[in-house]
């Protein structure tokens, strides 16, 4: 059975962490409850009847007709209709649902729809530095099977990142006992910056060309439709796809790890921005002439928080030896030091923590989410997100007559990257499926 993306990190004293046995994981979501955005977005009505209608049904789970046009506002006889027209094309099927208390336990067992599982597949791909990952769904968003490989820590060519996303594509579809098919939809997420309109990368930190049209190359390699966008963007879908963000109107998932990255949820939908550039917290300036960040700037937030930052203060500050020139291995020298009471140590965490308050206080200052989700694979340096930090993120923001805004650790297992690539391409499919 592959990794199912579940919660596997204990973290953040002092606030809600995922219940690593809790429904909200994404295998209870998608098979008992549905998956995707409980409710429409603004642009909604501009899609199909048979598209509502289907992720609604998506939505769900399982749902009696009866439901699904009270909770669409679609009439019962389009309701019927379009379900028909669904299940004839295959989309759809009719299953039993549990019998509702009070009806006696006779006669038949109520009937509901829910989505077909075989009736399409995608792939969701995240391509890093550390580990390249992949899942296959099906259409009703259950995880068919994935795939994790090593990533090269070094700058790769277009034509290597190419392949990799090949191999691990035809990895995960091996895994899902479907080798060789062809996924109606493929999303590929990576850090930088993607114009997901034009599928380009602008700029991605280790890729050694920029401005790339990968999405196009990507689609004629891996002979599917594709689009690619950029990875907070998918840790975003995957909390708005899988987890608790499928109920919240306005979210902001915030991931710390070799890079800072922001996805932003408005409206139900994930706010990519008017130039293709997105949330890029990670590069807004903390500092005037501070610190190098890996994008060429100076003072930007990563530049203090994330991975590299910290092994760079790491390098500089303890003695650590030539042999540590691992990232990974002088990142958990690093921490066990801290933990271990090492005073230097624990400074360069507090710092780094100190520095995240300010990039967390302006996200609350600029967009007054409902939630902020601190979210990722790797949200296990627990110092960043001590409860010292939340509180000097209340205290850098002024909200006079309004409670602080809610923190939440979200510590996924590491195919939550790809699971919100997963629900890229499902949104991708959908329109070219049902649409
Ligand atoms: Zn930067």
């Amino acid at each position: 059975m592959p990794d199912t993306g579940l919660p596997d990190t204990p973290a953040a004293p002092d606030s809600t962490t995922t219940d690593l046995a809790s429904d909200t994981s994404p295998e209870h979501r998608a098979q008992g409850t549905g998956c995707g955005p409980l409710f429409p977005t603004p642009d909604s009505s501009a899609k199909s009847t048979r598209q509502q209608l289907f992720e609604a049904v998506r939505a769900a789970g399982a749902i009696p007709r009866v439901d699904l046009s009270r909770q669409t506002g679609f009439s019962p006889a389009t309701v019927t209709q379009t379900a028909a027209d669904l299940i004839a094309t295959g989309l759809i099927e009719e299953t039993d649902l549990p019998r509702r208390e009070g009806d006696g336990g006779r006669g038949r067992p109520p009937v509901g729809l829910k989505i077909r599982p075989c009736a399409g597949m995608v792939v969701g791909v995240k391509i890093s530095d550390r580990s390249n990952s992949a899942v296959v769904l099906d259409l009703a968003g259950q995880l068919l099977g994935s795939a994790t490989l090593p990533a090269p820590p070094t700058a790769r060519s277009t034509e290597e990142i190419l392949t990799e996303a090949e191999v691990l594509v035809q990895t995960a579809l091996q895994d899902a006992g479907r080798s060789g098919a062809r996924p109606d939809a493929i999303a590929l997420g990576l850090p930088g910056m993607v114009d997901f309109d034009l599928g380009r990368v602008l700029w991605c930190p280790f890729m050694e060309e920029a401005d790339i049209p990968l999405r196009d190359l990507l689609t004629a390699r891996l002979g599917a439709p594709v689009r690619i966008d950029n990875d907070a963007n998918l840790l975003a879908l995957a909390e708005l796809w899988f987890g608790e963000g499928r109920g919240l109107d306005n979210f902001a998932v915030v991931s710390i790890e070799h890079g800072v990255g922001m996805g932003l949820v408005i409206n139900h939908r994930l706010h990519r921005g008017g130039m293709g550039h997105g949330m890029e917290i990670g590069h807004t300036k903390v500092q005037l002439d501070g610190a190098l960040c890996r994008c060429g700037q100076r003072g930007c937030l990563e530049a203090y928080v994330a991975d590299y930052a910290l092994v760079r203060e790491a390098h500089t500050a303890l003695n650590l030896g030539h042999q540590s020139t691992c990232a990974d291995v002088m990142l958990e020298t690093l921490y066990r030091q801290a933990k271990e009471g090492n005073a230097l140590a624990r400074t360069i965490f507090s710092r780094a923590g100190r520095y995240l308050a300010v990039g967390l206080a302006n996200v609350v200052t600029l967009f007054d989410p409902a939630l902020i989700l601190l979210s990722g694979d790797r949200l296990r340096y627990d110092f960043l997100y001590a409860e010292e930090v939340l509180s000097e993120t209340r205290a850098l923001t002024h909200r006079p007559g309004r409670p602080p805004t809610p923190v939440e650790i979200h510590a996924w297992g590491d195919l939550v990257w790809a699971r919100g690539a997963g629900a890229l391409a499902l949104e991708f499919a959908t329109e070219t499926l049902v649409g």
